[in-house]
Formats: structure tokens, sequence, C-alpha cells
């Protein structure tokens, strides 16, 4: 018996050695099948052997029934793998058709063993593309997927404070059922009771690979906490999918690792829509706190004696009657400003005393005793405010140097935050990706994707860098700049407006299909609208604008225009099924507001990436809200359209150099509106012939 390599679909077969160089049929792309023949010979017999020992990995047990990987697919699964057998953290950014989930899946289980898999998703609808490919596979293994505790707490528990606050309450509850005492949780105590039912149960839901929502239903209809189940059976499972806190967030990642009872270096990662982790892991390292964190904390003072308590109502004091006022003076009639943290932390050791530490100390230790007597006393909510300020207070002395900055913002409702913000992220995402035993870090939109490596990786040393192109028809699409409009302020003039409302008018009268118009601000949208006439249904998006009503109209008539605005909710992450918008206008670069943090970004990324600043702290992100507005024509390998982009900058080297690669390629420069319409009017005239 020997173990050879056909091809379901040309039936061409392939020896050991071929399939270990590529695991695709040569001539069609297929993925190849394992199949055992008869043979005697010893050569043979050996080869059987190490075939058998390579079917495990060949991944063709895991394919669903009938499927075929995809061209897109091929490519890459064989650079993932690639990648992970060289110990190189995979960075791919795969356009929307790639099939990039299951791609990814591919590319990880025939390797997987006995290590673990973790799944790190943004959003619960990405979630659903991974449980949806993991139930196609042939032999799906065991698979759980989780939000956050608090989110899939039946009890719906509202503590009021942070989410610490939530997970000591939970711990109380769950004491409380040790101990026989009331308030206890009836989840918890059912579990302690019906131990190997509960278990059972939530093995039940890993075989079904059930999502979070499910898992809770079908656990709580029997009394069970879903959470403290599937953690119980965590050993067993192979898969787990969670929000990137899981991934990125230490003590959380620390606390997996300990009841799936493995080490990161036994995991392989996949992170999807991985542009999200850049600013994602910044957010981890920075904090604020509003001023009436600290008006809370003082009311607590009041109810909870403490040896300390004089000392912790005067640095609370200190920072009520004069800290906050103080600065809040400062920043005037601003939104934002920098702070001096040795400044702030000057003046307050010149009102209370104390050093900012000995101060944050204290509230640290008067706040455990605040949620010490709350526990004994029976209370609903176990929290601290004064512990809250003590955290803020050490984060926000303690984190300085240049990869932090310090902040006074006032907010859209007035309210005022002192802030800590990081600007670099990389602390926390380099470390991860490199220890786990392999990494696939992918999403749609990393343009350009070097960008995205260096802002989660310390160095370019053994990371796998891959872009792939559309797998769309590219004569499906039109792409085209327009050279005689900007959105700079300074040409922002009455004509300029004029001229955008012409490529507006010209693009409507030649477009077949609904199509959508995206702008950076709702103030340009404003602007631009009051000098458009088209005859076409208007839809406007308002703060109040239902997708639901959008898409009625979209499917109900081709003769709609949607007005929205670029980052906004029509315009990224929302799916336009059935061509249901056959052109995207975008009008401007949707440069973040220019802002004191802003610029310290930049200068930081100056300061890392020398003269790269501006790029990768101002551009790359506008690119991505640009590319994302304009990837909603294009959802799958039918759709047909047209993608304009109004901004002469677009069409400049180093800005077109920030597109992905294939807009770079394709990409047509108008000189005027009805060279636009022109154009627009030949795509659809030569799609009607075919
Ligand atoms: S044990 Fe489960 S059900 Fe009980 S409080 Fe904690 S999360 Fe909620």
């Amino acid at each position: 018996m020997t173990q050879i390599y056909v091809c379901r679909k040309c039936r061409k077969r392939y020896s050991l050695e071929e399939f270990r160089q590529s695991h695709f049929c040569r001539d069609c792309g297929t993925y190849l099948t394992a199949r055992t023949v008869t043979s005697t010979s010893h050569s043979r017999r050996t080869a059987t052997t190490r075939a058998e020992t390579e079917e495990s990995a060949s991944g063709d047990q895991w394919l669903p029934k009938g499927y075929e990987v995809r061209e897109g697919q091929v490519k890459f699964i064989e650079e993932a793998a690639k990648a992970l057998e060289n110990r190189q953290v995979f960075v791919g950014s795969a356009p929307c058709g790639i099939g990039k989930s299951l791609a990814s899946l591919l590319s990880v289980l025939p390797r997987l063993g006995e290590n673990k898999l973790l799944i790190s998703f943004r959003t619960r609808s990405q979630l659903h593309i991974f449980l949806k490919e993991l139930k196609g596979l042939e032999q799906p293994p065991l698979t759980v997927s989780f939000f956050s505790k608090q989110d899939m707490c039946p009890l719906r528990m509202k503590t009021g404070g942070s989410y610490f606050d939530f997970l000591e309450e939970c711990r109380r509850l769950k004491e409380n059922c040790e101990t026989g005492t009331k308030p206890f949780c009836q989840f918890y105590w059912n579990m302690t009771k019906k131990k190997r039912q509960a278990e059972e149960l939530a093995l039940d839901c890993a075989r079904k690979i059930l999502d979070p929502k499910e898992a809770v239903q079908r656990m709580a209809k029997s009394g069970f906490c879903a959470y403290e189940a599937l953690k119980r059976v965590l050993g067993k499972v192979q898969i787990f999918l969670g929000t990137y806190n899981y991934t990125f967030n230490p003590p959380v990642r620390k606390a997996l690792l300990q009841s799936w009872g493995v080490d990161l270096s036994d995991v392989y990662l996949i992170v999807d829509e991985a542009h999200n982790i850049p600013a994602f892991a910044r957010e981890l390292l920075s904090d604020r706190m509003a001023p009436n964190t600290v008006e809370n904390a003082l009311k607590e003072t009041e109810n909870f004696e403490h040896k300390n308590l004089g000392e912790v109502q005067d640095y609370l004091n200190v920072l009520d009657k004069n800290i906050f006022p103080q600065i809040q003076k400062g920043l005037g009639n601003l939104n934002l400003k920098l702070l001096d943290p040795q400044d702030v932390a000057d003046r307050f050791l010149e009102w209370s005393g104390a050093s900012s530490e000995e101060a944050a100390e204290t509230l640290h230790e008067y706040g455990e005793s605040v949620r010490e007597r709350r526990q004994e006393l029976g209370s609903d909510k176990i929290f601290s405010y004064a512990h809250r300020v003590g955290d803020f207070m050490e984060n926000f002395f303690q984190r300085v140097g240049k990869q932090y900055v310090h902040l006074i913002r006032k907010d859209w409702g007035d309210r005022v935050y002192l802030e800590v913000k990081s600007l670099d992220g990389r602390e926390i995402t380099d470390p991860v990706l490199r220890q786990a035993r392999g990494s696939i870090v992918m999403s749609g939109f990393l343009s350009p994707p070097k960008v995205y490596r260096d802002l989660i990786l310390r160095s370019p040393k053994d990371v796998y860098l891959r872009e792939f192109d559309s797998p769309f028809p590219a004569e499906n699409r039109l792409i085209l700049a327009a050279g005689d409009v900007s959105s700079r302020f300074e040409k922002r003039t009455d004509s300029m407006l004029k001229k955008w409302a012409e490529y507006v008018e010209a693009i409507s009268a030649a477009n077949e299909g609904n199509m959508a118009v995206f702008f950076t601000s709702y103030n340009l949208m404003d602007s631009i609208l009051s000098h458009i006439d088209v005859d076409r249904r208007m839809i406007v998006e308002k703060r109040r604008t239902k997708r639901s009503e959008v898409m009625d109209n979209l499917s109900g008539s081709r003769r709609n225009v949607l007005f929205g605005v670029m980052g906004g909710k029509f315009s990224e992450g929302m799916d336009y099924p059935n061509n249901l918008l056959t052109c995207v206008v975008t009008v401007g670069l949707p440069y973040a507001t220019w802002s004191v943090y802003q610029r310290a970004l930049i200068s930081y990324f100056d300061s890392q990436f020398p003269g790269r600043g501006r790029d990768y702290a101002y551009l790359t992100p506008a690119i991505f809200r640009l590319v994302q507005a304009c990837g909603r024509v294009h959802r799958s390998a039918e759709d047909k359209g047209c993608i304009v982009m109004l901004d002469e900058r677009i069409t400049r080297p180093d800005i077109r150099q920030l597109l992905p690669s294939y807009y770079q390629k394709e990409m047509r420069i108008v000189a005027n509106s009805m060279e636009c319409g022109e154009n627009i009017a030949d795509f659809w005239e030569t799609h009607r012939k075919l």
C-alpha cells in the first residue's frame, strides 16, 4: 500500500515529493486528495509510512464535501503554510472574495496536531463567517467561541462600575455558592451540583460549534452558566474564537491559556480584520477619567471609614477642586490640549503634599477596603470609585515617555476628560504574534501592507508580507480619479463645490443602477448637496437613518443615489449584495480631524520611521476609509460597477502608492466631469454588448 495524491477534478496523480512542493494540482489548481494504492515493493512501503505521516498534514480531510478551493485560496494557503513552516508571521492583505477565512483555516488545520488554534475577531459578522466555515468542514474540531464574560452572563448584571467590578461581583456570587451564603449565582450553583451534566452539555455546544449567544441560551435553559461550563471543557477543545481581548489583553490571555492548559508557543493564531489591531493595542495602553469619577469617589468617602480617610479625601479634593478646574481653565475654547504629566504631578505635590505614586497607592488601599466592606454588607455592587481614581493616577503618571501623550479633552457634550494615550501598540502586539506557534494576520484592507506590518511588529525580520489582488474580474470594474478637484481646505471655494456637483450629476446621468456618494464630512456633504440636481431619488444619511430603510429603497428601484460620509455606517462594514450599488463616488480625502494628538502621532512615527510619519499616522487611515467606501460596489465576482474618486491628490505618486496595487494598476485619471461621464457610459455600453 502506498500513498499518492490525486486531483479530484482532472484525476492527475502526484507523488508525495510533488505533494510536498505544492498541495494543489499544477494543471487546474484543485486541492489534492490523499489516496492509498496497493503496492508490494519495499521502497513503496517505506513511502507509505512517510505518506501516512504526511496524510494528516495534507489538509484534504478538512475540506467541505464537493468544495473546490478557489484560485486565490490556493495561493493564500500555499503562502501562509510556507510562512508557518518557516516560523514567520504571515501578514496578508486579501480583498473581498478571496475566501480568506477558510483559506486561513486550511493553512493551519493540517499542522494543528496536539496544538491549539486561537481565532481573534472584532465583529460578530467576522465570527459568524468563521463558524460557518468550521461547520462546513469534513471533520470539524471541537470549537468554542466567547464574547466577554459580562456579555455571556445570563444574569445580565449591571454593576454600574467597571468591567473589573463585574468580575468581582461574579467572583463573590460564585464564592457564595461554595459557602451557601446569599446572594449566590443560581447558574453557577447548578454547575457545582450537576457538574457532569453541565460539562456534557458544554461539550455538545463545542461539537455543534455554537456561537456564544446560542451557547448561553442552550446552557441557561438547563440552568447553567455557559461561560463557566465552556471554560471547564476548554482542555478538550482545539479551537477557540474570541474577541481581540483574549489575544492581546495580557491578563485576559493569561487566564485563557491557563484554562486551556497550554502555553502561547502551543497556539496558532489567526487574527482577522487586522487593520484594527494598531488602534486596539494603543487603546489597551491608554486611559481616561472624567471629573465625575472623582466626585463619586468623594461621595464614597462619606460612607466608608478607613484609617487613611483624611488623606484619601485630601487627594480627591485636590483633583476635584484644583487639578481639574485649573487644567480645564487652560483649555479655554479648545477641545484638546497637550499636558505635561510632570507639571501636573508637581502641582499635585504642591497642593496635596504627596507624590502621585503615594496618592495612587493610598487610593488603591482605600478602594480595596471599600470593596471588602461592600461585600460584607451584601451590596449588589462590589466596586470602588476611589480605586478607579487610583488606577487612573497610576496610568497617567507612570505611562510617560515619547510613546505616550497626556491630554485634556472636551467632548461634543462639553464633558471634560484627562487622558493618557499611547502612540505605539507594538509592545502589546509584537510579543504575542512572535511567541505564538504560528501567526496569520490578515485583512481585506491592509493598504499598504508594509505600513500595517510596521505598526504591529517591531521589525520586518521573520515576517511574510503578501498583498493579494482582488479575485474579481478586472473587466467588471472601472476605477476613475478626477484630476481637477480637490478637498484641500484652501481650495474649497464655491466654484469647487459646483465642480463636485457637476461630477455627481454627470456620473448620475451615465451610471446604470443605484449609486452612492460618500463625503469626508457631513458639513461638506451639506454644502455640496444644495448644488446637486439629479434625476434619482436622493437618500441622505442622517444620524438616525436605519440601514434597513436604505436597503429597502435600494432593493425597490435602481434609480437611487445614497449620500453619506466616509467612515460612516453606510460606507464601512455594510454589505450591498446582488450589485445593489453599481457606483461609488468619494468626495475628498477623509483625513482625521487635525489636532495636537494627530501632530504628536505624526512626530512619534517620524521618530520611528524617519520621513514616513505623515504616511503612517495620517495618510494610511485616510486611505483605509477611502478604500472601504469604494469597496461597497464589488461584493462578488458577478458584481459590475464604477469607482470614482473625486480628489486630484489621489493621483499624486506619494498617495497613489498607498492604494491597493490593483487600484494603482487600473486607475484612470479624468480631466473633467464630462470625460468622467463618458468613461462610465462607455463602461456600461461595453457590458451591455457582452
Ligand atoms: S458565574 Fe456565570 S452566570 Fe454567574 S455571575 Fe458569573 S458569569 Fe454570571
